[in-house]
């Protein structure tokens, strides 16, 4: 950047712009925001700091400028005191407005403003009343009263209708263009009104409403325009109809010596779902009349080669006169392309702690961006624990329920009012710094459970005391302590029960204590979070006229992921790198900038939904223009992203989590070509642990030199003597590693030697679809649970299943052309018969219920769309080899039309699996194997397709959900299938890093997961 009191001559122009509209145009690193400050500082010398007026975007904004303003007023520019300096976001502006103005706009007491979930809970709360009440006031769409996306939409064409500032005539003309909005226009009406007299604001009526104030009142206009002689707006590409509304009213008319100064960077407005319209930049002159333009057109961020690479690629929106033409900054841009999300996530932790040691760039100084922080986020921890870079997870719109101290109160009430606990969320309360028992008291719970054969609950239920811990017991009676205080307050106000809690929970008096010691204890943070939580909760009886429970509020909050809570006092960093989504890194620079994930479909995002009745139509009418407005903002997202960095920008691109992810078309645009793919370089050690695993490695390596093996040997005992605390270099710590293991005998062997009647060379596997498949998955699940056999549980689910194939099974002609049921009574009668014999496995009754009414739709469904009676064969086994290997398993129905042979799965989930998986699954492949290599399958003719038929979930017209493979989907599959069976008989059982993991019951055994952190990864 330039030198802090020097500026170009463009920028000059701006800091010392006299009177009326002045836009300033400029690029990343052009000095936007600086100059805009530098400018408020001089004028606030020269007129009094409150006679500015200084607008941004965002709170987290508005606090970093008040603090820095404030410092430099006071200590640079010699002001004795300060009352406040007027840097307001514009919904705080517009409420200063209203709360003062309240009785010009028909409120009868300043209003109250709803949070965005709130507004959400409001609106559907009225939608589900019209849905009993008034059905007939939605001729199209009453079916979707109830409906939660119905409701999401809703509030979405509100947003919208608020933010174009739509006016009666408008909405009517909207009513009659598109006669099936008419209700939800109509409803629109009736909920401002009914918000208007219980003196209720959203956030874009708020702005409305001001608007209002200044446009018709003088007495609000005048006093405003005194008093602001200068208005400085930042980030001007940003501004919705409703915001360029209210800052015409505030910032023309009055003294002929009042200024605008607005600056902006139409290539970073990347807020257009919030309303935003950059191109109306190009037309200020139309809202605000004769204006001075100014092109701010140097960089100081970014260095030659990645200014003129960004400046083409943005060129793709349109051409624009404000680009930067001078790039005097030093960053630098590089791209890799890597085999994977777990080497991607690597190649990152890498990069930046190799710049943290040799260059000593400090790790507060340096980003991760993230496209899907959601599915990226896990191995990236991981990665980064592992070459112990701090970093800290930024998000800036995060919800109030995401503070994990809140969180354990939301589980706590769970707990107290769930009728179906849920096991993880039991666990994650117990783990919560609420009840904080520790990992291994809470697995020996779990333990007990299994052993019992009864849920975590019921075991806590019976306030078990544990050896190794004597504070288990106390903590697990202050649990169930907490939530019969709980309970009994399930029908009182929801701040009241909070309290109740809260006051007799020790984890009050500890937070308390510790804050008292310094003001560096996070205990501060966590309180700030219970006060927010506190205030959310009151505010939330307030509004429901002292009404709203505990229980109650949980509901509302489920909606949370609408915004961030308004109380919730800003993120304090943890220090460390810093991970944020591409959003959240607008406005700031790192000197290195990690841009990750970088796959299509992410960035760009691809399609859109349309929605249930497209509230969207508002933005575009035409869905080919709707794209490219897609298009071209995400390109401005990545834009914005690729040009955070004062030194170094690297973007990577991996399959992803999906491992199908191609290369984002925006690579090829900003390097003028993909990359290959990097190989799998043998990259120094950065960790003592990665150095002893490297040692540990060429140490079991028999067929390294003696030499080798005693350097190796010698090395680890000097990373012991270093860093004692480094298990890596602990031989106590290896159990796990088979690789470096001696086993008498290899598995295979043994197996061979339990087997004798199986007539396979030891050098090949015989094994089955489901075993491979969890292989497939990962080598230690596989390890777990197939060699080591600690999955022996008979679940309900499980057991469930068996019931519905066997009625399935029943339905069909056995081998002498019967069929044991033959009409819907008899399967009725079977299915309880079955049924009863399964019911005492489910946790509890409301869960049996629940299964047993399923298997009644899958039945229903099955009858009516599987043809029943009509199968070619059913459960019928099968062996095959492929490479010399044996795969044995059973097809659940075979069905032929002429020569063509359909193998069909039923699975009783109701969540199907991916189309693209269906596609590589190997247990599908196995089947098409199963038909062309078993004589009497091949006999009935060529596999035509194999399916996984799921009769529990439902499509749209009531059919049954299927996914399905091609033979020639099914050979590219089998492709795979050799080399994971060497890979089984080589004993290769390392935990893989992009396993899917959901379901996994090993976490606590797994070193990838944190509860199995003690074990080394
Ligand atoms: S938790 Fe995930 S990585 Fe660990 S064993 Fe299970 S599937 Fe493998």
């Amino acid at each position: 950047m330039a030198d802090p009191i020097s500026f170009d001559p463009e920028q000059q122009r701006v800091v010392d712009h006299d009177a009326g509209p002045l836009v300033a145009l400029g690029g990343p690193g052009t000095g936007k925001t600086r100059i805009l400050e530098e400018r408020f500082a001089r004028l606030a010398v020269a007129h009094g700091a409150d006679r500015v007026l200084f607008l941004v975007p965002n709170r987290t904004q508005k606090m970093a400028l008040q603090d820095r303003l404030t410092r430099r007023l006071l200590f640079d520019e010699g002001f004795e005191a300060l009352v406040e300096v007027p840097v307001y976001t514009w919904h705080g502006l517009a409420f200063h407005l209203v709360s003062r103005n309240y009785d010009k706009l028909g409120y009868s007491e300043p209003p109250v403003l709803l949070t965005s979930p709130e507004h959400w809970g409001a609106i559907r709360d009225a939608l589900r009343h019209e849905s009993q009440s008034s059905p007939a006031n939605w001729p199209h769409h009453k079916h979707l009263l109830d409906n939660r996306g119905f409701a999401d939409e809703v509030v979405d064409f509100f947003i919208r209708v608020g933010q174009r500032a739509m006016d009666p005539p408008e909405l009517e003309g909207l009513a009659q263009a598109r006669p099936a909005w008419r209700e939800v226009i109509e409803f629109y009406r009736r909920q401002h009104t009914e918000m208007r007299q219980r003196n209720r604001v959203d956030y874009p009526t708020l702005l409305r409403d001001a608007v209002e104030l200044i446009a018709n009142f003088e007495e609000v206009r005048m006093p405003l325009h005194e008093c602001f002689l200068h208005v400085l707006v930042d980030d001007g590409q940003e501004l919705a109809l409703i915001q360029q509304r209210l800052l015409t009213f505030l910032a023309t008319g009055g003294a002929p010596d009042r200024s605008l100064t607005l600056a902006g960077d139409p290539d970073s407005a990347i807020e257009t779902f919030r309303g935003a319209e950059p191109e109306w930049m190009d037309d200020f002159g139309k809202e605000f009349g004769p204006h001075e333009a100014i092109m701010l057109t140097t960089s100081y961020r970014l260095g030659p080669e990645l200014g003129a690479a960004s400046n083409s690629m943005i060129a793709r929106n349109g051409g624009r006169g404000h680009r930067p033409t001078r790039f005097a900054g030093a960053a630098t841009i590089e791209v890799k392309r890597l085999p994977s999300l777990a080497t991607e996530v690597d190649a990152i932790a890498r990069e930046i702690r190799l710049s943290h040691l040799t260059e000593g760039v400090p790790y507060e100084d340096m980003a991760i961006l993230l496209t899907s922080p959601r599915s990226m986020l896990p191995p990236l921890e991981r990665a980064l624990d592992s070459l112990e870079v701090p970093f800290t997870i930024s998000a800036p719109d995060r919800p109030l329920g995401r503070e994990p101290i809140v969180r354990a109160f939301i589980d706590l009430a769970l707990f107290a009012f769930s009728d179906e606990q849920d096991a993880e969320q039991l666990v994650a309360l117990l783990r919560s710094p609420l009840i904080d028992l520790e990992d291994a008291s809470v697995r020996e719970l779990e333990r007990q459970a299994r052993e019992r054969g009864v849920t975590l609950a019921e075991v806590i239920e019976d306030r078990p005391t544990l050896d190794g811990d004597p504070e288990a017991g106390h903590k697990i009676a202050e649990l169930i302590e907490l939530r019969d205080l709980l309970r009994a307050k399930r029908e009182a106000p929801a701040d009241e029960a909070f309290w109740v809690v809260w006051d007799r929970s020790r984890l009050c008096a500890d937070l308390q204590a510790r804050a008292r010691t310094g003001l560096d204890d996070p205990a501060h943070r966590d309180l700030d979070a219970l006060v927010a939580f506190s205030r959310a909760l009151g505010r939330f009886v307030e509004r429901r006229r002292g009404e709203g429970t505990f229980e109650d509020y949980r509901r509302a909050m489920d909606r949370a992921d609408f915004g961030s809570d308004p109380w919730l006092p800003p993120e304090r960093s943890g220090g460390g790198v810093n991970v944020v989504s591409f959003h959240g890194a607008k406005g700031k620079e790192w000197a290195f900038v990690a841009v990750a994930g970088v796959v299509d479909g992410s960035i760009p995002k691809g399609r859109r939904a349309t929605g249930l009745f497209d509230p969207y139509f508002l933005d575009e009418t035409d869905p080919v223009a709707r794209n490219r407005k897609n298009e071209a903002e995400d390109r401005r997202v990545f834009h914005v992203a690729t040009t955070r960095a004062t030194k170094r920008c690297l973007v990577t691109t991996s399959p992803g989590p999906s491992r199908r992810g191609e290369p984002s078309r925006f690579i090829e645009e900003l390097f003028g070509s993909v990359p290959e793919v990097e190989g799998g370089a043998d990259l120094p050690p950065l960790t003592f642990a990665e150095a002893a695993a490297r040692h540990r490695r060429t140490l079991a390596d028999t067929t390294a030199s003696p030499a080798q093996r005693m350097a190796a040997l010698a090395s680890i005992h000097r990373i012991v003597e270093l860093d004692p605390s480094c298990s890596a270099a602990q031989p106590s710590e290896w159990w796990w590693r088979w690789d470096w293991t001696q086993q008498p005998l290899s598995l295979r062997e043994q197996q061979a030697q339990s087997e004798p009647d199986e007539d396979l060379p030891l050098d090949k596997l015989r094994t089955s679809y489901s075993r491979i498949s969890t292989y497939d998955n990962c080598g230690l699940q596989y390890l777990f649970a197939v060699v080591l056999g600690l999955d022996p549980e008979s679940s309900h689910n499980m057991a469930f299943g068996s019931v519905i194939h066997k009625i399935f099974e029943e339905c069909e002609p056995n081998e002498q052309g019967y069929c044991k049921i033959s009409n819907p009574e008899q399967m009725a009668a079977r299915y309880a018969e079955l049924f009863k014999e399964i019911e005492s496995m489910f946790p509890n009754r409301a869960m049996a219920r629940q299964f047993r009414r399923d298997g009644e739709v899958m039945l229903q469904r099955y009858v009516k769309f599987l043809k029943p009676g009509q199968a070619a064969m059913v459960e019928r086994k099968f062996k095959v080899e492929l490479d010399g290997h044996r795969i044995t398993g059973r097809i659940d129905r075979i069905d032929t039309i002429g020569r063509n042979v359909i193998v069909t799965d039923y699975k009783t989930s109701r969540h199907p699996l991916g189309w693209n998986e269906a596609k590589e699954s190997l247990q599908l492949a196995i089947y098409h194997l199963a038909v062309r290599s078993d004589p009497e399958l091949a006999s009935l003719g060529e596999a035509a397709s194999m399916q996984l038929v799921y009769p529990g979930a439902q499509l749209f017209k009531g059919e049954i959900a299927k996914r399905t493979q091609t033979p020639e989907q099914g050979e590219k599959a089998l492709e795979r299938l050799p080399d994971l069976m060497e890979r089984v008989l080589a004993e290769d059982f390392r935990p893989h890093p992009e396993a899917d993991c959901m379901w996994c019951k090993f976490k606590p055994l797994c070193p990838l997961w944190s509860e199995g952190k003690e074990l080394p990864a």
